[in-house]
């Protein structure tokens, strides 16, 4: 029996879930593990933000229910979606819970791990590349960079009171100084507040920022900046949701368009 099964039942269930990370977009981002993963699954519980080529990966006839949402619509609950995995493990399914990006990164693959040993499943992960790694990199930035930035720090823009009052906003004081790589997944919708909050911190409105939307995916769309002049860039650019907004110096190395046509023509 795995570990994390619960003892003492009286017909023995082989079913499973695996959290799986799905990349930021390109489908050849996914993990062997992921592959594997799918293929061995035989009901899946796809997100929103998903590439649904990863689709192909499943066995053929297996089971997928769309769950998450889209511009604004309401979610599945939480808990249905972690009703659901009991549901299908306990039935003895090997499911497969699909995410965009890392599971375990603003993804609440934590929450899922958390109730599905609660519930006595057995649960297996396979880890993802994070928007906020593998977008950035779709332009030729490194996230940290000797020269640059020692450290790379993720934050969520999806805030109630984004300019601070109300608890939940990152420290922007500590962000502004700390020196390392800003970040920041779901800001695109709070870009004014963001950068203002970064502003009132201290952060110089000529450091480079970069906003990168549906990354690694044929229709992405990016700009270069400063933060000083982001947000009517941003607007000027009609860039939207889903985009990671980078902050710093390594944001210098990001490829001119011409550069990244280049390698996509040599690729
Ligand atoms: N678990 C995911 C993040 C989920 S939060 C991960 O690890 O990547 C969703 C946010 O991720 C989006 O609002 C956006 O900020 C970012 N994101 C995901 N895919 C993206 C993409 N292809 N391009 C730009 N941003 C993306």
């Amino acid at each position: 029996m795995n570990a994390t099964q619960v003892s003492g039942r009286k017909t023995p269930v082989e079913g499973k879930v695996w959290l799986i990370g799905a990349g930021p977009g390109d489908v050849e981002l996914l993990t062997l593990k992921a592959v594997r993963a799918l293929g061995a699954a035989d009901v899946a519980l796809i997100d929103e933000l998903v590439n649904r080529e990863v689709l192909s990966f499943l066995p053929e006839g297996a089971r997928v229910i769309e769950v998450g949402k889209r511009g604004g619509c309401p979610s599945t609950p939480q808990a249905f979606i972690e009703k659901q995995m009991i549901r299908f493990a306990r039935q003895g399914h090997t499911v497969a819970r699909i995410k965009g990006g890392d599971p375990f990164v603003f993804g609440r693959g934590g929450e899922e791990l958390q109730a599905l040993q609660a519930a006595g499943i057995e649960v297996e992960i396979a880890s993802g590349i994070t928007a906020g790694i593998g977008v950035p990199a779709a332009l030729g930035i490194p996230v940290t960079h000797r020269d640059f930035s020692r450290g790379v720090t993720l934050v969520t823009g999806h805030l109630r009171h984004p300019r601070g009052d109300g608890g939940d906003a990152p420290n922007w004081h500590a962000l502004a100084r700390c020196g390392t790589t800003l970040v920041i997944y779901m800001g695109i919708a709070n870009l004014a507040p963001i950068v203002a909050g970064l502003r009132d911190a201290g952060m110089a409105a000529s450091t480079p920022l970069a906003v990168v939307q549906n990354g690694t995916l044929a229709d992405q769309r990016s700009l270069v900046t400063r933060l000083g002049d982001a947000v009517a860039a941003v607007a000027q650019a009609k860039l939207g949701s889903p985009a990671i907004v980078v902050v710093g110096e390594v944001v210098r190395l990001a490829a001119t368009e011409e550069q990244r046509d280049s390698a996509r023509r040599v690729a």
